[in-house]
């Protein structure tokens, strides 16, 4: 394919004492910033305090006053900012998918601008989609309307990898979805991450979030970079207050015999509850009408499992009932101990537990994020 790259990898993007100010105020205040090649950092702080102004310097929709940020040493303003753009990859919260085109439209756009055949973008797209798994089939021709919220962020993923760039930015690409579906979407970004082994910034408010997928973080606050390091850099040796407050020092060394599930679970609303009886048809269209991309499947009332959207989808041909493909899940209570929950669940190779209160299902209890805390 006849498309021009800048760069075949990232060694480094250094920020060197980039100011930025609309008027008075002052957006991002003499920040140095390296991101190493191959390294995904995180951008933490709170809103307001520079995490989106920074990185849209960095792909020159925004232009520092003072400053210079070189990507491999070469200066980005020595660029054309459309080529530079197309080399790196942007993932934002609200991805602006064009709504009157289809999803390999979408994803095929700036393929097509670079001059692609027909024949190239469609096996582009159906790579990504795979990639971000979508199934190609289902997808490549639906509108974005016709998708759930975690599908579009997916797509939103796809149509940012589609120049294979080498660098991603990702600003708070997960922010508005719930909770658990986020968690789902963080669980997979961590593996694609691995696959792609490309340099990436993402910024987040979630402390979580930036514990689970980040090699190293940043703290910002009030335009200016506090502290960057490790996850254990950041617990261990927090330079200030506002740090230890925003890596929740204490919670983190909180000891694991007081730890209890409901500590650790994630909480559940009915939008979570489907009955065995629907057929796997019906509940993937629920599932992208209300956003969510897993279910607790009640028989008669009583919890038996848990069907995933990307299992359900798979299905949807074939006439069956979420009771005929119920995957089982253990079942704690919201007072059992972290210790004997984790055992129990490395017991039965799950990863997932269904957490009840009072005889109703009340949250969710993932492996990870229990794992997680104990670092
Ligand atoms: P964050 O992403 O950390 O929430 P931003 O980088 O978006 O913060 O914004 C940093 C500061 O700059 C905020 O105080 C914001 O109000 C201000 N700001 C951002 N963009 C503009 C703009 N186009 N005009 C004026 N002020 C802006
Ligand atoms: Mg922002």
């Amino acid at each position: 394919m006849p498309t021009q790259r800048l760069f075949d990898r990232i060694n480094s993007v250094h920020l060197q004492q980039v100011t930025k100010q609309y008027g008075e105020h002052v957006a991002v205040k003499q920040l140095d910033l390296e991101i190493q090649g191959g390294e995904l950092l995180i951008l933490i702080g709170p809103s307001g305090s520079g995490k989106t102004t920074t990185l849209r310097m960095i792909n020159r929709l925004i232009e520092p006053d003072e400053g210079v940020i070189t990507i491999n040493d070469h200066n980005i303003m020595d660029f054309d900012p459309v080529r530079l753009r197309r080399n790196i990859g942007y993932v934002i919260q609200d991805i602006g998918l064009f709504p009157h085109m289809t999803i390999r439209e979408n994803i095929g756009l700036v393929p097509r601008l670079e001059g692609w055949s027909g024949q190239e973008i469609s096996d582009r797209v159906r790579h990504l989609l795979d990639f971000v798994s979508l199934s190609p089939e289902s997808f490549m021709d639906r509108y974005p309307r016709q998708l759930s919220g975690g599908q579009q962020q997916r797509i939103g993923l796809a149509r940012a990898l589609a120049m294979d760039p080498p660098l991603l930015l990702m600003d708070e690409p997960f922010g508005a979805l719930d909770p658990i579906l986020r968690k789902q979407l963080q669980d997979e970004f961590n593996i694609i991450k691995q696959e792609i082994g490309r340099t990436i910034l993402f910024v987040t408010h979630d402390i979580d979030e930036a514990f689970k997928l980040g090699d190293r973080i940043g703290i910002m606050s009030d335009a200016r970079l506090i502290q960057i390091g490790t996850p254990e850099e950041l617990i261990l040796h927090p330079e200030n207050e506002l740090v230890s407050d925003i890596v929740d020092a204490k919670k983190k060394f909180k000891h694991m015999d007081t730890l209890r599930v409901k500590d650790m679970m994630s909480p559940i609303t009915d939008t979570y509850l489907f009955d065995a009886g629907m057929t796997a048809q019906d509940a993937v269209k629920r599932m992208t009408q209300t956003n969510v991309e897993l279910a607790i499947v009640l028989d008669n009332s009583v919890p038996v499992g848990y069907v995933e959207m990307a299992h359900l989808v798979q299905q949807i041909y074939y006439d069956v009932t979420l009771r005929d493909i119920v995957e089982p899940i253990p079942i704690f209570s919201s007072n059992d101990h972290i210790a004997s929950a984790l055992e129990k669940l490395k017991d039965r190779g799950g990863s997932l537990g269904l957490v009840m209160e009072a005889e109703r299902p009340s949250g969710l209890f993932f492996l990870n994020d229990v794992l997680l805390r104990l670092i």
